[in-house]
């Protein structure tokens, strides 16, 4: 497959996608299309060597894997690790008011925004919905509004003269509930809604429970610039990665590696990654134990395969925008196109450090793929990632890695066609080696 049609498939993979519960069941269905086959939490897990697995947790996290044929105490694990959430808008919980004669939904900020690109686009809504079933009995359905629902439009110039000279500022309270409709009917709010959530979901409104629901954008992908080279759409922090690392993993060459080969997607990144599905959680420390327990080794040996394993901690880096050179670092600019980036922060906001960016640079050399190196600007704070965090929590050898875009947590994100095939190629080289 070529560059152009990897991306063509990672913007029909986002599109359907609108909400990390979306994008796990998205992945769940390419999993299941390549053998994989579910394990339950709940359940005693009997593995065999070569066998394909993945695990869901809450929905919107995901764990696949391959349980090699080699010895795991020696081998290890070689993880991908990367995040099925972006920042944005959800919707709260008593969702529809009424502001005179209009009805609008009241919002959450949900992680880092980049608030002022939500306004005047194509909005609606996906998540999940749960529901009665009987007394005893809760069930959840996913629930994906095709259409455009929800809309935040500009203030007018005329009432905001300074907005180019001071930028748009939005009250979070105050300033960004979403306008839905005019208030006509005679119907409660409240009623309205669960009205419009049982069009999807086909249960009795009073049935319906609770829900998390996510505002996307219902503007497709595209691509754009010279030769098509560059992409745009929503969430390709971090989806892109969960794409190229899934990618990476359907490859026969990684699927018939020997090795035990792990891609592990979490949600919850974009606030902190502190819940029992997020990367500092036990959901990746519990698979792995019980993916060693179930292929016979005990704790020394489980111990052994910690400590010969190796994760690619992948998420998207900041891509140099010549129109704001005081941005970046000078001796550090990484470009579009020119390679997945290696990032490294002496304060350990990624877990990158000497060794793992050297093991990282030969498995790029061996795949004839080029890399970059980005160091932030030393006098503005650096983001972080789910390395620092699972490298702790497991001791296992990590490497901070991504792919440089543009305007990161806009709702509408850009960044490189050659550099999504670049990653994914490097990725297989990874498990393959
Ligand atoms: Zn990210």
């Amino acid at each position: 497959m070529n560059a152009q049609q990897q991306v063509r498939q990672l913007l029909d993979f986002i599109d359907a996608s609108p909400s990390p519960w979306h994008a796990v069941a998205t992945m769940e269905r390419q999993l299941i299309a390549a053998g994989f086959q579910r394990l339950l939490e709940t359940d005693e897990w009997l593995l065999q060597a070569g066998g394909r697995y993945y695990i869901i947790r809450d929905d919107s996290s995901i764990i696949a894997f391959v349980a090699g044929t080699k010895a795991l105490e020696t081998q290890g694990f070689k993880i991908i690790g990367a995040h099925t959430d972006s920042p944005g808008l959800r919707i709260k919980p008593h969702a529809l008011f009424k502001t005179g004669e209009l009805l609008q939904v009241g919002v959450e900020v949900y992680g880092g925004p980049i608030l002022a690109t939500f306004t005047d686009r194509d909005l609606s809504f996906a998540g999940r919905v749960s529901y009665r079933v009987d007394a005893n009995e809760v069930a959840t359905e996913l629930l994906h509004f095709e259409q455009t629902l929800l809309r935040l439009p500009n203030l007018a110039i005329h009432m905001n003269r300074t907005v180019n000279e001071d930028g748009l500022k939005l009250n979070k309270q105050t300033e960004l509930p979403l306008l839905f409709s005019t208030q006509s009917k005679e119907q409660l709010p409240a009623d309205i809604f669960t009205d419009l959530l049982q069009q999807k979901i086909k249960r009795e409104a009073a049935d319906i429970l609770s829900w998390e629901l996510n505002v996307y954008d219902t503007q497709k992908g595209v691509f754009w610039g010279e030769e098509q080279a560059f992409y745009a759409d929503s969430q390709l922090d971090n989806l892109a990665s969960c794409h190229a690392g899934l990618s990476a993993l359907l490859t026969d060459a990684a699927l018939n590696s020997g090795d035990t080969i792990v891609c592990a997607f979490f949600d919850h990144e974009e606030v902190g990654s502190e819940s029992t599905k997020g990367a500092d959680g036990s959901f990746l420390p519990d698979t792995l134990e019980r993916i060693a327990l179930a292929m016979q080794l005990n704790t020394e040996n489980y111990k052994r395969a910690l400590a010969n394993s190796f994760m690619l901690s992948v998420d998207m880096a900041h891509a140099y925008q010549p129109n704001f050179p005081a941005a970046y670092e000078t001796e550090h600019k990484v470009y579009v196109n020119k390679g997945p980036v290696i990032k490294l922060n002496a304060n350990q906001r990624y877990s990158s450090e000497s060794i793992s960016a050297a093991l990282f640079m030969r498995w790029c050399e061996k795949a004839e793929v080029p890399y970059q190196q980005y160091a932030h600007r030393t006098d503005i704070p650096c983001g972080s990632t789910i390395g620092p965090l699972t490298a702790a929590k497991l001791g296992i050898r990590s490497v901070d890695v991504g792919n440089a875009m543009w305007a990161m947590h806009s709702i509408r994100e850009s960044a490189g066609v050659w550099d999504h095939h670049y990653m994914i190629k490097v990725m297989r080289c990874f498990f393959a080696e």
